[in-house]
């Protein structure tokens, strides 16, 4: 056991640092504001209109109800003159296919067909063409983008994939960002229910809502005709409380436009999703009990995976670190699932007094999880899913000898 004294001398170099790209957020038309949360609810329960829409009401909440038209009607399902109140409220209505199929295994014709027969009926009833689609499911392709744009669309909502693992009990997932996502591929921060019921977690995807990211929630119905997507009124009147207690906005999709240039598009619209693949490097720690130091750090990932490989650079200033210079030692990429106790094999310390260090990784794809998602994700990503990638270099660490 290491006597706690030896562990100080360690600490991270604070730094300001945006994960926004400067170049970008110098161009983008206006920025999120701070707790900004775009709040959905899928599949058109009635709990929809009688249960969800007047809480929302209560605390004057936007929010987008993506309805399925071809389920409209069915039992425990919303009524088209149902959806039509939702609207004549001021909620947003969006298309959730006519179907629901799992949109990867059908063809451009009748992906197209999904999303034009929900706008026919929208029309028959007297709503009005929405302008965001959810994809059923979460599961998206380049086909169905291509179709969105096609016909008109200005946005579509995904769920958590594939950055982080879908689960049908629910969960957390990533933060929007404009800066960067396509408005195609809108994340869900939280798919919310009584099986993803966490206090604790829902406060900390909402604790993202800042720095130009923006929350947005899944909802099924209040309660579901389904019991693996359902959320109690009791848990529902709970969070709305906590958005207003906590004074976040809250509106709809729609609503975005109002906040964010949903027109803007990254190159290529699954690079964002793909930088996030990898793990990261994170709670560096040293040992400096000795000449000889010992480094240890956390991987930080939102996929079941691990670390195949690292490396670390060891220099006897800030400024050799930041131009990656590792004068005092570079280990070179290290193929290791390892990332405790990795001892300093450099140059002499003897006349160091102080030293900087940090650390990058490579992931370790989790083959048993990629199949476990294969019929929910696109081949593309599946591929993506199963490459290894760098992590950028960790902050820089450093500790001192005296
Ligand atoms: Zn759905």
């Amino acid at each position: 056991m290491v006597p706690f004294s030896l562990l100080l001398g360690c600490e991270n170099l604070h730094r300001e640092q945006s994960s926004i790209p400067k170049d970008i957020a110098e161009n983008a038309v206006t920025s999120a504001p701070k707790k900004l949360v775009v709040l959905t609810f899928d599949d058109g329960n009635i709990s929809d209109l009688t249960t969800a829409a007047p809480i929302l009401k209560g605390h004057g909440f936007g929010a987008t109800f993506y309805i399925t038209s071809g389920w409209v009607g069915k039992p425990g399902r919303l009524n088209w003159e149902q959806v039509k109140e939702l609207h004549d409220q001021g909620f947003d209505i969006g298309n959730h296919s006519a179907s629901h199929p799992n949109m990867l295994h059908i063809s451009e014709d009748d992906i197209r067909e999904q999303i034009i027969s929900f706008d026919e009926a929208c029309a028959e009833h007297g709503i009005p063409k929405a302008t965001s689609f959810a994809y059923p499911g979460g599961h998206h392709d380049r086909r169905m983008v291509k179709a969105l744009v096609t016909e008109g669309y200005l946005t579509a909502r995904r769920a958590v994939s594939p950055e982080y693992p879908l689960y049908d009990r629910g969960g957390p997932g990533p933060l929007y960002n404009p800066s960067e996502d396509d408005p195609f591929l809108i994340p869900g921060a939280y798919v919310r229910g009584n099986l993803s019921s966490s206090d604790q977690e829902f406060e900390e995807v909402l604790s993202g809502a800042r720095d130009g990211s923006i929350c947005v929630l899944i909802y099924h119905g209040v309660p579901d005709v389904h019991n693996h997507c359902s959320t109690s009124v009791e848990l529902f009147t709970k969070d709305m409380q906590y958005l207003k207690d906590n004074d976040f906005t809250v509106i709809s999709v729609q609503d975005l436009s109002n906040y964010i240039d949903v027109t803007k598009r990254p190159k290529d619209i699954y690079e964002p999703l793909l930088a996030r693949l990898g793990v990261s490097p994170k709670a560096l720690k040293c040992d400096a009990s000795s000449k000889n130091p010992v480094f240890s750090w956390e991987i930080e990932t939102t996929r079941p995976q691990g670390q195949s490989a690292y490396q670390i650079l060891v220099a006897s200033s800030e400024k050799n670190l930041n131009s990656d210079e590792g004068d005092l030692w570079d280990s070179g990429k290290v193929e290791s699932n390892q990332s405790l106790e990795i001892s300093y094999a450099g140059k002499s310390l003897t006349q160091v007094e102080r030293l900087y260090w940090k650390v990058r990784c490579w992931n370790d794809p989790d083959e048993a999880e990629i199949k476990r998602v294969s019929n929910w994700s696109a081949k593309e990503i599946l591929g993506e899913m199963g490459k290894i990638r760098v992590s950028k270099y960790s902050s820089a660490a450093s500790f001192s000898f005296e």
